[in-house]
């Protein structure tokens, strides 16, 4: 017998190798093994068995590591389609499916030993025992326990216990300490609500596609509230009556303690979490419970699509347009799509929710690719939140320039003290001013490395790159001209806090973004007080746009809405009216009914006006047009190459001989565009140019990408990154 393996080092091969007959009945697809390769071993995957192989002399396997498999031949296959679609070594997808915990070596159960009496340990003879090894005894007559707890609850040493081990009354075995994230968290269980029409007849759209065994998308589309968790809970219900498993996929922002509790209160100790904040450990026993059938359902983010789930029955996809799916290293895989993907060759049902889907996902739904349906209003017959659109333009007239707080908002936001209700701010810039300007010579503060300006932190009187990272001191006089009257402008959320504590020094202000979430229990500590009451306005970035549910926030400000129109992007509105509609869906969740106020320079834009009246589909019907006129997705796939290096020169030169030559491979239909400077035209030192493909089918744009990148070599000192379905175009 012959196994093609995957080697866990970076080279895009199978090998083939012979299996020894002593090994036969372990080597199984899946498996890890241990390969001799060149003069060292190195660990890889069986990926496939074969009679033959074309190699006249094959090196034997060495040994099988495990007794299970790791990957099921689903998920290899999802791996390989990965490794094609997006122009990525199979070995690199085969990483991106099989977590680092459990790939390194050294990953492995926790143990601890436990203590247990045996046979001979009879009270009658008690009395040859000393007092510690008697205390020992009669704790461990109420059943075994750990030997560190022995020590720490008696107050003893290792030391009596090893005397009764060698009079043979105890007995030490190892025994599995599961590293569970929620272990011991209280629940509060719920039982499943009685479901409002349109919410039972999209469940039914989910369960006849579970049902049916082949499997299906239905791009769920409803307003913020209106319930659409309650309708994946109960299509999880009816998968695992049906003994399959489910996946549910949140934005990595969006997973927070109070995502988990909904799924975790009502199906208990099923739910695995799988998420960037747990441990390499958590991580480790997560998927191994997972894998051997402990839990069924598993939350999490990004990479959780991959979690090896026996018999998967549903894959969710919550908030599917959010671009944190998309990886934004190589393999750049996009979980959304992969879930699609996974969805197919599992034959399993894929829901993908949202209030303000992408438009590739709505496209798909409109030409009947997927199914559609759609929750209008919210679940709790609360009202949806009223929108006032404030023109800064009238605004500065009135206040002169550099007013933060329009005077509608200044005066819904004292309502809001004065009635004890609650306030967010949004604004999708952190730090204090994003310009340092010096009025005399123009001198503009900027990053040394990167092709932005940097950003002015007032906590700690930095200046710092949002690219790069980097950070100096603030310069108390203009470097250039040394004129002592800088000027800061521009404003962040530092700034809009010291605004707001001026205006109400008697309010209780936070801010959240990612200055301040460096650390996870920050994140929890702020939202917790929030939640709780004992903050009154609440400042920060998209990070408070997700999925949260505040019951007495009634007013939602948004500071500056055309930050994200200005953005090089063609999502530009599609984005913005996503936002806009997220941050809108924060208020009046509760009793009260909700206001939103949006402040902006571009009143009648058409995602700033679609927001106001809160109309996706008519802001998707006109965003279409425009899309469908240019080419552009979800009228076309977009491949987006780019190249990196520090010598602008030849990073230019490069990209453009390989937009050349890709213009002169490709079939007609695909667009070519020249090589340009991208966006971000240098970060962290290094030169970036841009060469954009668009064709409607990506294959015609790969196919040609991958012969001529084998012919075309690249100097060592560019690097390139192809990017299939690219989201950022920075
Ligand atoms: P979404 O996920 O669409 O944003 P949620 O699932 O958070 O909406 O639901 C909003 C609120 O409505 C929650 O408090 C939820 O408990 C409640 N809710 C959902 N479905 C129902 C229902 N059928 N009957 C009563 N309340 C419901
Ligand atoms: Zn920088």
């Amino acid at each position: 017998m012959i196994a093609k393996v995957i080697v866990d080092i970076a080279l895009d091969r199978e090998f083939d190798y012979a299996v020894p007959p002593e090994l036969e009945p372990a080597v199984r697809v899946g498996v890890r093994v241990h390969v001799p390769f060149g003069r060292r071993y190195a660990s890889g995957y069986v990926v496939g068995l074969a009679a033959h192989s074309s190699h006249p002399r094959l090196r034997p396997i060495a040994a099988v590591a495990g007794d299970r498999p790791y990957l099921s031949d689903r998920l290899i296959e999802l791996a390989r389609w990965m490794s094609e679609y997006y122009c990525a070594p199979v070995e690199q997808a085969i990483r991106a499916v099989l977590p680092g915990a459990i790939r390194r070596r050294g990953a492995r159960f926790k143990t601890c030993a436990w203590v247990r009496l045996t046979e001979a340990a009879r009270p009658e003879r008690d009395d040859k025992l000393s007092d510690r090894q008697r205390r020992i005894v009669e704790r461990l007559r109420a059943g075994p326990a750990p030997l560190a707890d022995l020590r720490r609850e008696l107050g003893v040493s290792a030391a009596p216990v090893r005397a009764l081990q060698k009079k043979g009354w105890v007995e030490l075995a190892e025994r599995t300490v599961e590293r569970a994230p929620l272990a011991g968290r209280e629940i509060l269980r719920t039982e499943p609500l009685t479901l409002t029409p349109a919410q039972a007849q999209a469940l039914a759209a989910v369960t006849q596609r579970i049902d049916g065994g082949n499997g299906g998308v239905v791009l769920l589309y409803g307003v913020t509230g209106s319930g659409k968790t309650e309708v994946y809970l109960q299509a999880i219900r009816h998968t695992l009556a049906r003994g399959g498993g489910a996946i549910v996929l949140v934005p990595e922002i969006a997973l927070t303690p109070q995502t988990v509790e909904r799924f975790h209160s009502r199906f208990g100790n099923r739910v695995a979490v799988l998420h960037s904040h747990l441990s390499e450990g958590e991580r480790h026993d997560e998927w191994h419970r997972i894998r051997d059938g402990g839990a069924d359902i598993v939350v999490g983010a990004r990479s959780a699509v991959f979690a090896p789930v026996p018999r998967l029955g549903l894959i969710v996809v919550d908030e599917e347009h959010e671009p944190t799916y998309k990886q934004e290293e190589a393999p750049r895989y996009s979980a959304r799509d992969v879930a699609v993907m996974r969805g197919r060759l599992e034959r399993c049902a894929v829901v993908l929710g949202s209030a303000t889907p992408s438009l590739e996902s709505w496209h798909n739904a409109r030409s009947g690719k997927y199914a559609l349906a759609c929750l209008p209003e919210r679940a709790d017959n609360r009202r949806m939140p009223a929108v006032r659109i404030v023109d800064l333009r009238l605004e500065t007239e009135r206040q002169g320039r550099g007013a933060i707080f329009s005077r509608e908002l200044l005066e819904a936001m004292r309502l809001r003290l004065e009635r004890r209700e609650q306030t967010i701010l949004f604004l999708n810039r952190r730090g204090y001013a994003t310009t340092l300007l010096c009025p005399r010579c123009g001198h503009v503060a900027r990053c040394d490395h990167c092709s932005v300006s940097c950003t002015y932190h007032r906590t700690d009187e930095t200046m710092r790159c949002h690219i790069c990272g980097r950070s100096r001191p603030a310069p108390v006089r203009c470097p250039q001209c040394q004129d002592p009257a800088f000027k800061f402008t521009g404003v962040g959320t530092q700034k809009v806090e010291a605004a707001a504590a001026k205006c109400f020094p008697q309010a209780r202000i936070a801010r959240i973004d990612a200055d301040v979430t460096t650390r996870r229990d920050a994140y929890d500590r702020i939202f917790g007080e929030f939640r709780s009451g004992r903050t009154d306005i609440l400042i920060g970035t998209q990070m408070i746009a997700k999925g949260l549910h505040f019951p007495n926030v009634t007013l939602v400000g948004v500071i500056y809405a055309d930050l994200s129109l200005h953005l090089p992007d063609f999502r530009a509105g599609e984005r913005t009216f996503q936002l806009l509609a997220q941050v809108a869906g924060r208020a009046g969740r509760g009793e009260v009914a909700g206001e939103v106020i949006v402040q902006t320079y571009t009143p009648f834009h058409a995602a700033v006006q679609a927001a106001r009246r809160q109309d996706y589909p008519a802001f998707c019907d006109q965003e279409e047009e425009f899309r469908r006129e240019l080419n552009y997705p979800p009228f076309s796939h977009l491949v987006c190459l780019t190249l990196r290096g520090a010598s602008e020169e030849r990073v230019r030169y490069c990209a453009t001989a390989l937009a050349q030559r890709l213009a002169a491979a490709v079939r007609p239909d695909v667009t070519v565009a020249e090589a340009s400077p991208a966006p971000l035209a240098r970060a962290k030192g290094l030169y970036r140019y841009q060469v954009l493909m668009r064709c409607r089918s990506t294959r015609a744009m790969t196919e040609p990408l991958k012969q001529t990148l084998s012919a075309f070599k690249l100097p060592s000192d560019v690097a390139l990154a192809v990017d299939v379905d690219a989201l950022n175009l920075l």
